[in-house]
């Protein structure tokens, strides 16, 4: 690849909103290294049920103050539509052109207490009352949503998303590439044709991976269990054998014609710099 393609493909990153003021520094400090690689946007997660809500504004509001193109995660929670229009207007009027539409989860011990609202309906209602202000961005899941009924109702429900007004979707991470491309091909199948962009979980700690894909519908593939279990404390190992693993991952996404890739970072510069380093992909000397 010649340096004008190794820049070419699309790159956003997502921050999460840290709880203390050395995690604030830290995210400040990230999100301006990482702006070096002139990502499309970067995306603010959104606590389950509404949990960080002043905090995620907080951080996308001064992301935008910083010049960088943004998106905020949203979901209803257990909000009102007037909370929800209210937040979307102070990111409209902010000069905010993108959003995460997502239904989220549960907040753990809210139980039956609180109705979830499915992303499509979220993405309606964001139509409805903000017309094509918004560029909408959704959730897909390439080894299916845990909850879903069927491989082919997911993909269903994903559609939905698109008829309601959503552009693009990102993924949820994955280390098989083949359960990416097959999905691509059942969703194109099924009259999708916006973009799905891969979602790319870099690996640092094999037991809070593990844990976490358990719980959100990605499978860490055996071969990679076997290996990354068998470096048990050898922290420089996992993280070796991580980039190593994920850059691979990364270039063949890239080779195939993946829309892009979208970064879930931690808040952490490392191992990503790395990665976009194995693929050839340089960061300027600017950060805005
Ligand atoms: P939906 O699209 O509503 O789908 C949820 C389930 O319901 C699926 O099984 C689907 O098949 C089914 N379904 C969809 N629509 C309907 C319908 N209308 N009627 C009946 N069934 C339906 N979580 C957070 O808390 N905060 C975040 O910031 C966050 N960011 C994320 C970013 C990305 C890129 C991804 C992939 C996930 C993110 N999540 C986040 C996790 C996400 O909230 C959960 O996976 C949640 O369980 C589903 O959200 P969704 O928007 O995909 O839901």
């Amino acid at each position: 690849m010649d340096e004008l393609q190794q820049n070419a493909w699309p790159l956003s990153f997502e921050l999460f909103p840290p709880k203390t003021e050395q995690g604030q520094e830290n995210l400040s400090a990230a999100r301006a290294q990482l702006a070096r690689y002139k990502p499309t946007l970067f995306s603010v997660t959104y606590g389950a049920g509404g949990s960080t809500r002043d905090n995620t504004r907080d951080i996308v509001l001064d992301t935008r103050s910083a010049g960088l193109e943004v998106a905020p995660h949203l979901s209803f929670g257990g909000d009102s539509e007037q909370a929800v229009l209210d937040l979307l207007t102070t990111y409209r009027d902010a000069g905010i052109a993108h959003v995460v539409a997502l239904r989220g989860d549960l907040p753990a011990g809210m139980g039956g207490a609180m109705q979830l609202v499915h992303a499509n309906e979220l993405v309606a209602f964001i139509r409805q009352h903000f017309a094509e202000h918004f560029t909408l961005h959704v959730a897909a899941y390439p080894e299916i949503h845990p909850e879903a009924n069927s491989y082919q109702d997911d993909i269903h429900w994903l559609g939905e998303k698109f008829n309601a007004g959503a552009s693009a979707a990102i993924t949820q991470y994955f280390y098989n590439i083949d359960a990416y491309w097959y999905f691509i091909d059942q969703c194109q199948k099924a009259g999708i044709d916006q973009p799905i962009v891969p979602g790319i979980m870099p690996i640092t700690n094999f037991q809070n991976l593990a844990r976490f894909s358990l719980n959100c519908g990605a499978e860490i593939p055996r071969w990679m269990q076997q290996q990354l279990q068998q470096y048990g404390d050898d922290l420089d190992s996992v993280k070796k054998f991580g980039i190593d693993t994920v850059s691979r991952l990364c270039e063949q996404l890239i080779d195939g014609g993946a829309p892009g890739l979208h970064f879930y970072t931690m808040n952490q510069v490392e191992p990503i710099a790395t990665i976009l380093a194995n693929l050839g992909r340089r960061a300027t000397d600017q950060t805005t």
